[in-house]
């Protein structure tokens, strides 16, 4: 069973994914941060995120390990990654890896942008977990805080909408709800709620 949970950045879809994984004994892949990872690794040898064909050699050469490196989750690797991830040569080395994770017994959990559209459109549970801006600025910017981070909700909020606008607008997989995706609008929700909600969904296809 693939359980494909996509959606925008803070939206609530990894907090989901962990959760559905862990109480059905499932296996769990964070796919953005692959993207941070190759992100990263562009940035920490003094490359630009943004040039094509480093960008795509880092991501063949990409290994288990540096999806444990610190700092996957600053805002400069957030940034990184959304800018290597519009580059469809990267895109396409790191397909095989997700689509062999999704297939392994008894079932996986993969949280993104275009896990139900592009990675596994077969999957058999397909949620696009949304929220306002606003709330998963708000949400972003109180997870940098509480990681001692010094960030300001304004500069929050505009990178959030720079990102949104990288991830929607570009050519390949762009993060939009697959056709027989239920979208779940977690804004007024606690996660609890989020969670509660998703495992019915789960349990009526299972
Ligand atoms: O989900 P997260 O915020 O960690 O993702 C970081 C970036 O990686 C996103 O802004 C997006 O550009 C990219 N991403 C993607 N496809 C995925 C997962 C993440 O393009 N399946």
């Amino acid at each position: 069973m693939i359980i494909a949970i996509d959606g925008l950045t803070a939206a609530g879809k990894g907090t989901l994914a962990k959760r559905l994984a862990a109480s059905l004994g499932f296996h769990h892949l964070d796919t953005g941060l692959i993207y941070r990872a190759v992100g990263a690794k562009l940035l920490a040898g003094g490359a630009d995120p943004a040039d094509a064909a480093r960008a795509e050699a880092a991501a063949r050469a990409l290994e288990p390990a540096d999806l444990r490196r610190e700092g996957l989750r600053s805002e400069a690797a957030s940034r990184a990654a959304s800018i290597v991830a519009a580059i469809p040569g990267v895109r396409a080395a790191l397909v095989e890896f997700q689509r062999r994770f999704a297939r392994q017994a008894p079932g996986a959990v993969l949280d993104g942008r275009d896990i139900g559209t592009v990675i596994c459109p077969d999957a058999t549970v397909k949620l696009f977990v949304t929220a306002s801006p606003e709330i998963r600025a708000r949400r972003r910017f109180d997870e940098l805080q509480a990681r001692g981070e010094s960030a300001t909700y304004p500069a929050v909020f505009r990178d959030l909408q720079e990102r949104d606008a990288r991830d929607q607008a570009r050519g390949t997989a762009p993060a939009k709800p697959a056709e027989d995706a239920i979208v779940l609008d977690t804004s007024a929700l606690t996660a609890d709620q989020v969670f509660d909600r998703a495992l019915e969904i789960v349990r009526s296809r299972r």
